[in-house]
């Protein structure tokens, strides 16, 4: 989608950190990190938010890159996160899931 910051990420329109790649994913390291691990798994295709897609070829792909993405690291704790609207803190309007990892992630997350 025009003017989609993560679709040019994946379009590769735009230089990320790109740290995995499949047919349906991209993921990259997050610009400003939260914790020493911090990488957001996309779908290469555009839907706003996990409210605009029924896409379960898609949505499986999203877990199987968290999945690849943990592998390819050597993580085995890890918090992955997916904030869907506003009130829950999304501010880019592309699906990414958030894999953040390397320090006490404390629960509930508030
Ligand atoms: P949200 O709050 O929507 O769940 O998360 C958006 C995330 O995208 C934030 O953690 C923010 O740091 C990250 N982000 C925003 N713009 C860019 C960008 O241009 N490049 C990268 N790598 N991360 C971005
Ligand atoms: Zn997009």
């Amino acid at each position: 989608m025009e003017n989609c910051i993560f679709c040019k990420i994946a379009n590769k329109e735009i230089p990320s950190n790109l740290v995995y790649e499949d047919e349906y994913t991209v993921a990259f390291n997050d610009l400003n990190p939260q914790a020493p691990v911090h990488i957001l798994v996309i779908p290469k295709a555009h839907y706003a938010s996990l409210n605009e897609t029924d896409d379960k070829e898609t949505l499986a792909a999203l877990l199987n890159a968290v999945k690849e993405v943990t592998k390819k690291l050597g993580i085995t704790d890890y918090r992955t996160v997916i904030n869907t609207g506003k009130a829950a803190g999304q501010e880019v309007f592309h699906i990414h899931l958030h894999i953040l990892s390397g320090r006490p992630l404390n629960w509930p997350p508030g």
